[in-house]
C-alpha cells in the first residue's frame, strides 16, 4: 500500500475533496506525483501513519466487537468474562456464567 499527502486540494468525485496535508491512497499515484498535487510519503511517516491505523481499528474492535466473523461472516459476537471477543455462531458459549455481554442480534439465547 503506497501513501501519499495532497500537497493541494485533490477532487475524488465532486463534494469529495482531499485536504492539504491530508493522506490520499491513490489507485494510480503516478498521476498525482507527476501533476505536483502529491508527495509520497517516506517510510517513517508511513509507518507513523500505519501504526495510527492499526491503534483505531483496534480501539473500534475493543469497544464494539468485529463487524463480521471472518470465518463464518456471522455478526453475533458475545464478550466473555475474560473479555475475549467471541463469534456466537464458531463458538457458542459453553455456559451461561462465560458471558459478560451480547453484541449484535443475539437475544441472549445459544440456540
Ligand atoms: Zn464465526
Amino acid at each position: 500500500m503506497e501513501l501519499l499527502v495532497a500537497l493541494e486540494p485533490i477532487v475524488i468525485r465532486p463534494g469529495d475533496i482531499i485536504k492539504p496535508g491530508e493522506i490520499v491512497q491513490a489507485r494510480r499515484p503516478e498521476r498525482l506525483l507527476s501533476e505536483g498535487k502529491a508527495r509520497r510519503l517516506n517510510r517513517a511517516e508511513s509507518q507513523r501513519i500505519l501504526d495510527r491505523y492499526v491503534a483505531e481499528a483496534r480501539e473500534v474492535f475493543e469497544a464494539e466487537g468485529p463487524l463480521v466473523c471472518h470465518a463464518c461472516k456471522g455478526t453475533d459476537f458475545w464478550t466473555s468474562v475474560h473479555g475475549v471477543v467471541v463469534c456466537r455462531r464458531c463458538h457458542p458459549p459453553m455456559r451461561d456464567g462465560l458471558i459478560k455481554k451480547w453484541i449484535g442480534e443475539a437475544t441472549g439465547r445459544t440456540k
